[in-house]
């Protein structure tokens, strides 16, 4: 869990000026066991850094890192247990494994790192488990390979395998598909989701496409330029966004229901042009979406609008809300 979690970077330029950058402003997200929650927002929105700060990769500014309710501290021992527990998979599966050596050192190092005693056949058995598991057979063959000898999609389910072989109870995914072919996108959520379902793990599945998370997700957050502006169960979210950079995301992508001439493929493959993000070293002032937001009134301009809650587990934080205008969204194109 995070809790009202702020990360700020300083950045100094070749002139030795230096600002700060807020890439997170005052998040919280709980996740659960045996469900998907979403982070979704387009490049900029601080949703990496938030997986980042979840992993304990970044300490944050402000806020707190919680398991099992009780904060992370910085104990070595606590550390080295929530390593264990929360694992993350990065979005390039080029860079996660070492090139040099074969998948079974990727593997065995990451076991003899949690699971001191496991004797050597024990940890060969593991080892070929794992990669059942995530469907590298035969597995054998697999250890003896190079990570260079694999497709992208073989590497990133080598590191989902390395990921599940410390045993964590928590899976972080920053962009899990993005660098992978088209064509076995659809496969790689299938299995985070078997995985999730099965072993019971809280997965957070960090995107800037809010398609594949309809497909995999229970529930969705909405991260702009560093800040979470709705959340929800997915359903709701898609069917009716409450806030309008929401109904932007979703206006942007094609829906398999709504336009029957593009396959899923495409659908996964769509990019999003949806302008700009803004600076997070100067962000606009009040309603940060406001430069872009076609319903933007003037108090939006100077003050940073309320979070209004809506039905159960749904908030969105937009002065429509405040003001009586909520219809306004359903009623008016985003992308027009
Ligand atoms: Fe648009 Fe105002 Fe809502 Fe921001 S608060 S999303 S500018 S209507």
């Amino acid at each position: 869990e995070a809790a009202g979690v702020s990360k700020h970077f300083t950045v100094t330029n070749s002139v030795g000026s230096s600002a700060t950058v807020r890439a997170v402003e005052n998040a919280s997200i709980r996740l659960v066991p045996g469900r998907i929650t979403a982070v979704v927002g387009e490049s900029g929105s601080g949703k990496t850094t938030l997986a980042r700060l979840l992993a304990r990769f970044y300490e944050p500014t402000s806020g707190e890192i919680l398991l099992d309710g009780n904060t992370v501290s910085d104990g070595r021992s606590v550390q080295k247990q929530y390593r264990k527990d929360v694992q993350l998979i990065f979005q390039d599966p080029f860079g996660s494994l070492n090139s040099l050596h074969r998948v079974r050192h990727n593997l065995e190092r990451a076991l003899s790192l949690h699971h001191e005693k496991l004797s050597r056949a024990e940890r060969e058995a593991r080892m070929i488990t794992l990669l059942e598991r995530v469907s590298l057979s035969p597995a054998r063959e697999f250890l003896d390979k190079f990570p260079h000898e694999l497709s992208g999609g073989q590497r990133q389910r080598v590191v989902i395998a390395r990921a599940l072989a410390v045993g964590p109870r928590v899976l972080l995914g920053d962009e899990p598909i993005s660098m992978l072919d088209v064509s076995i996108r659809l496969e790689m959520l299938n299995l985070l989701n078997e995985l999730c379902r099965e072993d019971g793990l809280a997965m957070l599945y960090i995107t800037h496409d809010i398609a594949s998370a309809r497909y995999l997700c229970d529930d969705i957050v909405v991260m702009y330029a560093g800040q979470m502006v709705e959340a929800g169960p997915k359903d709701e979210i898609i069917s009716r966004p409450q806030h309008p950079y929401t109904k932007l995301l979703v206006e942007s992508s094609p829906d398999p229901h709504r336009d029957t001439t593009v396959d899923r493929d495409e659908i996964f493959a769509a990019a999003d042009e949806l302008g700009e993000p803004p600076s997070l070293i100067d962000p606009p002032s009040g309603c940060r979406f406001h430069p872009r937001c076609p319903l933007a009134m003037e108090q939006c301009l100077t003050t940073a609008p309320p979070r209004v809650q809506l039905d159960s587990g749904r908030w969105a934080d937009c002065w429509l809300h405040d003001a009586g205008r909520a219809d306004e969204l359903s009623e008016h194109s985003m992308t027009e």
